[in-house]
């Protein structure tokens, strides 16, 4: 495979709400790599590809034969291989994703053929529950996470709250619910910042990821209260939520793991 080749092809884009997508690429000609779900693949596009018309056109025209790469956090199965599935928002001033967004089935656009990261949930410490915050496409590296282990591991506990402005913008909502009303062992916490915005009324959580840990919301919805000594915590997502989420934890006893010291809590950060 040359350099820099458009490697992998579009094999389906969904739309779950304007400017946010799930897109699924598969390589051609060559095999997805192994990889732990919380890892990252590399996307690009030349700077030929166009841009999506509803996004800011770009003020200096960038080199057409230049690859703009950017990270997602892989949100299928690392049991799949026939495509790789990310979870992505369009970023209307952004360089790559007014392109993506412009993409159509069959189109071809590069994927790095290693898959880096070391944001990975097999480093939750044996048989501790797994904690997971998200907002926004942050949900990526859970469902991967999810859709990978969850059924073979039914001893542990598994949460996931998931934050977003509304209802609309909850992807995967539907996948979770399912999961959650037939398995005693996982709970799905929605919560939206705008419920005034929802036309049908909405019954869950309000507020921000971080309002679901200080009101004890897991202990009431999920039955245990989530403790450094029985808990591995893993957040992902933008950088107002993922710091305030360690400093809510840290105050708690939880400590940030690093190669040095272990700790409980696993950070992934987008920007
Ligand atoms: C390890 C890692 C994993 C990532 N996984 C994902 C993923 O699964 N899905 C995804 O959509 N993005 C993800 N990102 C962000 C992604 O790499 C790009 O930064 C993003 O798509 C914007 O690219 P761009 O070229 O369009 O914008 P750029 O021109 O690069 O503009 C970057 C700016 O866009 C904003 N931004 C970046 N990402 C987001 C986001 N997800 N939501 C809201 N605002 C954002 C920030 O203000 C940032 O400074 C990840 C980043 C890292 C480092």
């Amino acid at each position: 495979m040359a350099e820099n080749e458009l490697n992998a092809e579009v094999v389906s884009m969904t739309e779950v709400a304007p400017g946010l997508m799930i897109l699924r690429v598969k390589p051609v000609g060559w095999e997805l790599p192994d990889f732990t779900p919380g890892q990252f693949a590399v996307l690009a596009l030349p700077g030929s590809a166009p841009r999506h018309p509803v996004t800011d056109p770009e003020e200096t025209p960038l080199p057409p034969d230049k690859l703009i790469k950017r990270a997602y956090s892989i949100a299928s199965s690392s049991r799949t291989k026939e495509h790789m599935e990310l979870y992505i928002t369009l970023i209307r001033s952004g360089a790559l994703t007014p392109r993506l967004f412009n993409l159509n089935l069959g189109d071809h656009l590069f994927l790095a053929p290693n898959i880096k990261g070391a944001f990975k949930l097999d480093q939750a410490k044996p048989g501790s529950h797994i904690v997971m915050f998200a907002t926004g496409t942050g949900l990526a590296p859970f469902m991967s996470a999810i859709r990978t282990t969850f059924g073979s591991d039914m001893a542990r506990r598994y949460v996931i709250v998931h934050g977003a402005r509304h209802s609309w913008d909850l992807g995967y909502r539907a996948e979770l619910e399912t999961i959650s009303s037939h398995s005693a062992n996982f709970t799905y916490i929605p919560v939206i910042s705008r419920p005034d915005d929802e036309k049908t009324g909405w019954t869950g959580a309000v507020g921000y990821v971080q309002d679901v840990w200080r009101l004890d919301v897991i202990n009431a919805e999920a039955g245990f209260q989530p403790k450094p000594d029985n808990s591995s915590m893993f957040i992902c997502g933008n950088p107002e939520m993922t710091e305030n989420m360690v400093k809510l934890l840290i105050a708690d006893g939880f400590r940030e793991h690093s190669k040095k010291e272990p700790g409980e809590i696993f950070v992934e950060r987008y920007w």
